[in-house]
């Protein structure tokens, strides 16, 4: 199954492209539709083309625990990346109901429209939709890298903005998304699944030095301005703040612009970007504090500005914690090698997760590698994934 959908908007080099909205992510949204249809579900699609394949309880019709993950995938992306969780959700919905008929609860498997930001600016459009934290007022204005607009697109994939209704759920109990890790943990330690505990809150911020550009053999050392060296300075202090601060933080410097950029005058101007992630936002605000103290006491020592800027704040979003234990007993009752783990990439967990109790379990990645034609996880490690998800859904539905 993970080939037959990578077969709709495949690439020369084996990936796959489906991007919101084109006609292979519309021929994969249907075709999955198709093949729920074929299996009981109840499908329909709402109003920004979210796909749900619907097996109603027996018991209450009022709440829904909604599994799946997301159809989109970035350009030349992999088979796995969100397609993974779609069709594991079916699988496992599947097997629940040939082994013991209709739930209690409504059970319904999603696939949710964007989750990449990868054709517009914007990103998670089908969970947010769904949470109510988008509507159609926030893409007016949005036009793809071709000038397409968004209700352009919307509308020529089927689902007119004239039609719009907000789709938002509020009869969502509980969410669990399958995914690739998108990262080396669960191989380096030979573990077969993760239960998340925690997504990531991300920060991201614009450091902006102001020198003094100058003359590269007759400034001496002691009366220059220099801000390459200045950032030079501020790259390792943070780098090994973050080292020493937590084992689970990240910070990454990885764009820098240096005016003039040449090779005999000393650069007047930097400007890089800096990107931290954590669980905990406390463990951030420490961090945060602490460089950018070292960043102005640095800069004033040399008469010298300094500008930060942040322009991104996700916060962390922790995962349910009896969703975590359920899975844990799972996963030791059927003697999976299993650990807890952070997610350190965003999911479409995270905006579930901050609505309604929300679990997230992870499959390796062959040598962490995502968004990628070469990413891969074999079947068995598929299997487990799909065989854990499976015992979830019981525990939750049945
Ligand atoms: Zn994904």
């Amino acid at each position: 199954m993970i080939d037959w959908l990578a077969s709709i908007g495949k690439t020369e080099n084996g990936g796959v492209t489906r991007l919101l909205y084109t006609s292979s992510w519309l021929e994969a949204q249907l075709a999955l539709k198709n093949i729920m249809d074929q299996s009981n579900l109840h499908t329909y699609f709402d109003s920004v083309g979210n796909l749900f394949g619907r097996l109603p309880g027996t018991e209450s019709n009022e709440k829904t625990i909604l599994t799946g993950s997301h159809i989109d995938t970035v350009v030349d992306g992999g088979k796995y990346d969100g397609a993974y969780g779609i069709i594991a959700s079916f699988i496992a919905v599947l097997r629940l109901f040939q082994a013991y008929g209709s739930p209690k609860k409504t059970i319904e498997v999603v696939s949710l429209c964007e989750e990449e930001g990868s054709r517009f600016p914007l990103t998670f459009w089908g969970s947010r939709n769904i949470s109510g934290a988008y509507t159609l007022d926030l893409v007016k204005e949005v036009k793809d890298s071709e000038g397409i607009p968004f209700l352009e697109a919307m509308k020529q994939a089927g689902f007119d903005p004239d039609n719009y209704t907000p789709p938002i759920r509020d009869d969502v109990e509980r969410f669990v998304e399958i995914h690739i890790e998108q990262g080396m943990i669960l191989e380096k330690n030979q573990n077969q699944v993760g239960i998340v505990t925690h997504i990531v809150g991300q920060r991201r911020f614009t450091i902006h030095i102001n020198g003094e550009s100058n003359h590269a053999g007759t400034t001496p050392m002691q009366y220059r301005k220099d801000a390459v060296s200045t950032a030079a300075h501020f790259i390792s202090f943070l780098t090994e703040k973050a080292k020493a601060t937590d084992p689970q933080l990240v910070a990454t410097v990885g764009r820098l612009h240096v005016k003039p950029n040449v090779p005999n005058v000393v650069a007047g101007e930097v400007e890089f970007s800096l990107d931290i992630r954590h669980h905990q936002e406390n463990i951030m605000d420490q961090y945060c504090h602490e460089i950018f103290t070292e960043f102005k006491r640095f800069s004033e020592s040399l008469n010298m500005e300094v500008a930060i800027t942040q322009w991104m704040d996700v916060k962390p979003v922790k995962m349910d914690e009896e969703m975590c234990d359920w899975a844990r007993e799972i996963a030791e009752r059927k003697n999976y090698r299993y650990q807890e783990m952070i997610s350190g990439a965003g999911h479409d967990a995270q905006v579930f997760g901050t609505e309604c109790a929300t679990s997230l379990l992870f499959v390796p990645s062959q040598n962490g590698i995502s968004h990628s034609p070469k990413e891969f996880t074999s079947l068995e490690e598929l299997e487990t994934g799909i065989d854990l998800l499976t015992e979830v859904l019981y525990k939750l539905a049945y």
